[in-house]
């Protein structure tokens, strides 16, 4: 089944959460996809950041959640295939940091 979101309307969704710049989705790296949701692997052309974009399409329209990562193009590529993470556990991270009340170094 296609996913009922394309490549172009994602541009508008996501941005670098380091620099605020908008992402190139033509160059993103599809790691997952299902249905209504996808997760992306997405570098920024401005600071090079790279961020997993986790998009999905529900009642109320689109939903990005972006997710900074140290994981390269390849590695995260890798991670998703040996289904290490899942689109849902990128959720549920977020979900985690949503409700987290501490300081990022906290998590660290
Ligand atoms: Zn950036």
């Amino acid at each position: 089944m296609k996913a009922p979101f394309s490549m172009d309307n994602l541009e508008h969704l996501a941005r670098c959460p380091l620099c605020n710049k908008k992402y190139h989705f033509s160059q993103a790296l599809v790691l997952d996809q299902e249905d209504n949701k996808a997760t992306f692997h997405l570098s920024c052309d401005s600071c090079r950041t790279s961020t997993l974009v986790f998009v999905s399409a529900g009642n109320l329209g689109l939903m990005s959640v972006g997710m900074v990562t140290d994981l390269e193009k390849e590695e995260a590529a890798n991670l998703f295939k040996n289904e290490a993470i899942s689109a849902d556990q990128v959720l549920e991270v977020h979900e985690y940091m949503k409700n987290f009340k501490g300081s990022a170094k906290d998590l660290i």
